[in-house]
């Protein structure tokens, strides 16, 4: 007889869904006997890796052998320059989904509610649920945050609430004056986590500048990450910023090196490559240019987007085009899984990339 270890797994657990990764390009490759795929469905930086970036991680290879630091030091006295706040204010991890993992894990148990939008971002489903706690979807308004409705939400149970500013896979935003409005709503014992995964890309002037905040607003946290903007998704690299208290409290059960010596170092370095950075928006902004020119064109009505990325609705089930698409060597995210069974989103690539996804949906859409 077999023991049933599901019935061993946590309750959370076991009613988790896993996540469905897709296959190796080269794979894909392979099997569809093609070559030259072009990848716009996970939100990747399209010009590569930053050459600083990368002669800092050559540096560090000779130093392999040892641990990393801990505790980051470098990287943290970079990023409290620049943000203006304390190194004791700065949470580091494995990408920034690896904080905010952590961020639910120290502050939310079974017991409890967690409070966030229809189609925003999977990690909050993931993480709620992994601990078992509620989930309190806020159904969404114009594809975003309805933030008077998740204020409304809130009940002596509410433990915290996520808020993707901007959210993926819709690219909305919501402003200062909202989003200020809303945390003066929120008891201080609510948790309130801010994710500024795309916080790079966002030029208006209306986008909060939250660190700042959390001076006034001791129960908020913001994250960040080297993923998107500069351009270090596979290196594992993001952050986040609380104030002291609740910063030491993310810190205890953290892994001690949950940031690798690599991603340290190139961390440390891309924040130096202005030029970078720049190239990264620029290339960016023409490409969403691009993208949304041809969507016109042809007909397809699209979620306006201030991130590296536009969702746009296919009129029809989006999985089998997402297939189609993958047979002529454009992959890019179908996303029925934020209960958006009809939108793809498409990632900004290269000028030529976002060409290539372009004569591929003129193609199909004759
Ligand atoms: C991409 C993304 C992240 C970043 O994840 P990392 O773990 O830092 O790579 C976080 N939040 C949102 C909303 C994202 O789209």
């Amino acid at each position: 007889m077999s023991c049933d270890f599901i019935a061993l797994a946590n309750k959370g657990v076991q009613e988790l869904h896993p996540y469905q990764p897709g296959k190796p390009i080269s794979e894909l490759e392979r099997e569809l006997g093609i070559t030259n795929i072009v990848k716009l469905a996970s939100n990747e930086n399209p010009i590569g890796l930053s050459g600083k970036a990368k002669a800092a991680m050559e540096k560090e290879f000779a130093d392999l052998a040892r641990y990393p630091d801990a505790n980051g030091y470098y990287l943290k006295a970079k990023l409290s320059e620049r943000l203006g706040v304390g190194i004791n204010q700065i949470t580091l991890g494995n990408g920034s989904n690896d904080v905010l993992e952590l961020i639910a894990r120290v502050f939310v148990a079974p017991e409890h509610e967690v409070i966030y939008s229809q189609h925003a971002f999977v990690v909050y489903p993931i993480v709620t649920q992994a601990i078992g706690a509620k989930k309190v979807i806020i159904p969404a308004k114009d594809w975003g945050h309805d933030l008077e409705a998740t204020a409304a939400a809130i009940t002596p149970n509410t433990r915290m609430i996520f808020i993707a500013n901007p959210n993926n896979p819709t690219g909305t935003w919501v402003n200062k004056t909202d989003l200020k409005a809303f945390m003066d709503k929120v008891p201080q014992d609510v948790i309130v986590v801010v994710d500024e995964a795309y916080y790079e890309y966002v030029e208006d002037a209306d986008y909060p500048q939250t660190v700042p905040w959390i001076k006034e607003y001791p129960n908020l946290i913001v994250t960040r990450t080297f993923s998107k903007a500069y351009g270090l998704a596979g290196a594992r690299a993001g952050y986040a910023v609380a104030n002291e208290e609740i910063t030491g409290l993310i810190n205890r059960p953290r892994q001690p090196f949950n940031m690798n010596s690599l991603a340290l170092a190139a961390a440390v370095a891309v924040l130096d490559d202005h030029e970078y950075l720049q190239k990264a928006l620029d290339v960016n902004k023409s490409g969403m240019q691009q993208l949304i020119s041809a969507f016109d064109e042809l007909g397809y009505d699209y979620i306006p987007s201030v991130t590296n990325f536009i969702t746009v609705d296919m009129k029809q089930a989006a999985g089998p085009l997402y297939q189609q698409m993958l047979e002529q060597g454009v992959i890019v995210r179908p996303v029925g899984n934020y209960e958006m069974p009809n939108h793809l989103r498409i990632s900004i690539g290269l000028e030529e990339e976002n060409a290539k996804f372009i004569r591929v949906l003129r193609e199909m859409t004759k």
